[in-house]
C-alpha cells in the first residue's frame, strides 16, 4: 500500500531520494512469518517510515542530499534505525532535504526540490522538507527528521503535520551525519500527537556511542495523553507575536490560545529579550561547528572523489570544489572565518556567551511557567525560488525555531488552521526533558 502511495504521488511531490522497495517487502515478508509463528509484535509493528537522508542505513544509499554522497552506502545503522526496527517499524527509503540540512526550503539539496503537497508551487520548508512532504502526502505512515535550528518544526508547520524536536540529549545522534553537533537532534513527523508519542518512545533514550546523550529515565509519553490541561500555565512571548509575524498567522495562535483557555489553561505574556540576537548568534556557532564537521570530506574517506588530481592538496581542493553545493561552501568559509586565530573572541566566543543569555531567557520564563507557546514559523510556506537569491531572508524564516535549538529545549509544531488555504503550525515549547507535558498539551490541543 505504502509503496503504491509513493509510486502515484511522488512523481509530484518528490519526497524520496532513495525509495528501497525491496528492502520494504523484504522486512514486511519477515513481519508476517513471525506473526504466523506466534510471535510479538513490536511498538511500531508494519508502520512504513521514511528516514530523512542524513541518518545512515546499512546499505542503503545515504547522500545527505550532496553530490558528495551521491555513492555513499553506510556499512552501520544509525542508533535511531536500529530502534526502529527493534520496534517493528518497516523503512521504506530516504527523504529529501537540504544538503547537510542546511536550509530551511529544500531548494538546497543537489538533487531536485521537494513541494509542498498543499501547493506545488510552494516549498514544503526545510531542512526536513522531504520527510514532512511525504507525510503530508501519505507517503509514508510516519518519517524521522533531524532539527538543528528549525528543521523538524518549520517543514512540518509548512506542511500541516506534527513535528517535534526533543531535548538535546534525549535522542542518541549516533549514525546522525553531524551538521552543528551542539544542536543537532532527531524527531519524529506525524499525522498527529499520539503518533508522535509512539515513536518518540521507541527511539529515545541513553546511548553509549553518542557522548552527548543524556542517562535520564525515558517516561511513559503515551500514559501522559490524557487530554486534561486545567491550571496549566501558558507564557506567550511578545517578540514571538511581534514585527514580521503574518497578522494571519498572528490571528490563527490566538485562537489556539482561546481554546487553551477554555479549556482551563491560563496564558500571560512574557518577554524573551535575546531573542533578536538569536538569528546571528546561530549562524556564527553552527556554521562554525558545520566547518569543522565537514572538513572530513576531503575526498579520500567518504563519497566522490575528484579524477586527476595533480597532488593530495589538489585531491582535497577538487573533491571539494565539486562535492559541495553553494550553501554549503558558503557556511564553510563563514565558520571558517569565525574560528580563525584573531577573530575567535571577537565572534565565536561571544556568540557562546550570547547562548548562555538566550538559553537564561528561558530558565527564567520556566520558573514560573509550564509551557511557552507560539507560531513555528512567521509566514506558511513560500513559493518555490522566492527566497533563493537572499539567504538573510531564507535565515530569517527560523527566527522563532532557533531560539528553542540554541536553549537546547524540547518544542512540537502541530497544525492550528489555516492562512489562505495553507497550514499554520503552533509551537509548543516545554522545559528541558519535559517531552512528556509538551505532547499533553499538543494531544489536549488537537
Ligand atoms: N534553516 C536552518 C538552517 O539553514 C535550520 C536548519 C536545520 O535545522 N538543520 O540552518
Amino acid at each position: 500500500e505504502a509503496v503504491k502511495n509513493i509510486e502515484a504521488r511522488d512523481e509530484k511531490v518528490k519526497a524520496y531520494l532513495t525509495v528501497d522497495e525491496e528492502g520494504a517487502r523484504a522486512a514486511a515478508r519477515r513481519l508476517d512469518d513471525r506473526l504466523a509463528s506466534g510471535g510479538e509484535r513490536g511498538l511500531l509493528f508494519g508502520l512504513p517510515v521514511g528516514i530523512k537522508d542524513n541518518i545512515v542505513t546499512e546499505g542503503l544509499r545515504t547522500t545527505c542530499a550532496s553530490q558528495f554522497l551521491s555513492n555513499f552506502n553506510p556499512v552501520y545503522d544509525a542508533t535511531v534505525v536500529k530502534k526502529l526496527n527493534a520496534a517493528d517499524a518497516v523503512t521504506l527509503g530516504k527523504m529529501n532535504m537540504d544538503e547537510f540540512a542546511m536550509g530551511g526550503s529544500n531548494e538546497n539539496s543537489s538533487f531536485y526540490p521537494t513541494r509542498n503537497p498543499w501547493d506545488l508551487d510552494r516549498v514544503p520548508g526545510g531542512s526536513s522538507g522531504g520527510s514532512a512532504a511525504a507525510v503530508a502526502a501519505g507517503e509514508a505512515y510516519f518519517t524521522l527528521g533531524s532539527d538543528t535550528g528549525g528543521s523538524i518544526r518549520q517543514p512540518a508547520s509548512y506542511c500541516g503535520v506534527v513535528g517535534l524536536k526533543p531535548t538535546y540529549g534525549l535522542v542518541s545522534r549516533f549514525g546522525l551525519v553531524a551538521f552543528a553537533s551542539s544542536l543537532d537532534q532527531i524527531g519524529p513527523i506525524t499525522k498527529n500527537v499520539e503518533d508522535s508519542a509512539y515513536v518518540l518512545q521507541a527511539i529515545a533514550g541513553y546511548d553509549a556511542m553518542d557522548s552527548t546523550s543524556a542517562k535520564v529515565e525515558v517516561p511513559d509519553y503515551l500514559s501522559n495523553l490524557t487530554g486534561d490541561v486545567k491550571g496549566l500555565r501558558i507564557a506567550v512571548p511578545k517578540e514571538y507575536l511581534g514585527e514580521g509575524v503574518d497578522p494571519q498567522v498572528k490571528e490563527r495562535v490566538l485562537e489556539a490560545l482561546k481554546t487553551l483557555e477554555g479549556m482551563g489553561a491560563v496564558w500571560e505574556e512574557v518577554s524573551l529579550p535575546h531573542t533578536e540576537y538569536a538569528v546571528a548568534t546561530y549562524y556564527l556557532l553552527a556554521s562554525s561547528e558545520a566547518s569543522s564537521n565537514l572538513a572530513r570530506f576531503d575526498g579520500v574517506r567518504y563519497g566522490v572523489r575528484a579524477d586527476n588530481p595533480e597532488n593530495l592538496l589538489d585531491l582535497y581542493h577538487q573533491s571539494r570544489t565539486q562535492g559541495f553545493g553553494p550553501e554549503v561552501k558558503r557556511r564553510i568559509m563563514l565558520g571558517t572565518y569565525a574560528l580563525s586565530s584573531g577573530y575567535y573572541d571577537a565572534y565565536y566566543l561571544k556568540a557562546q556567551k550570547v547562548r548562555t543569555l538566550i538559553k537564561r531567557d528561558f530558565d527564567q520564563v520556566f520558573e514560573k511557567y509550564d509551557v511557552i507557546i507560539g507560531p513555528t514559523a512567521p509566514t506558511t510556506a513560500f513559493k518555490l525560488g522566492a527566497q533563493v537569491d537572499d539567504p538573510l531572508t531564507m535565515y530569517l524564516n527560523d527566527i522563532l525555531t532557533i531560539p528553542v535549538s540554541l536553549a537546547g529545549v524540547p518544542a512540537i509544531s502541530i497544525p492550528c488552521g489555516f492562512a489562505e488555504g495553507l497550514p499554520v503550525g503552533l509551537q509548543i515549547i516545554g522545559k528541558p526533558f519535559d517531552e512528556a507535558q509538551v505532547l499533553r498539551v499538543a494531544h489536549a490541543f488537537e
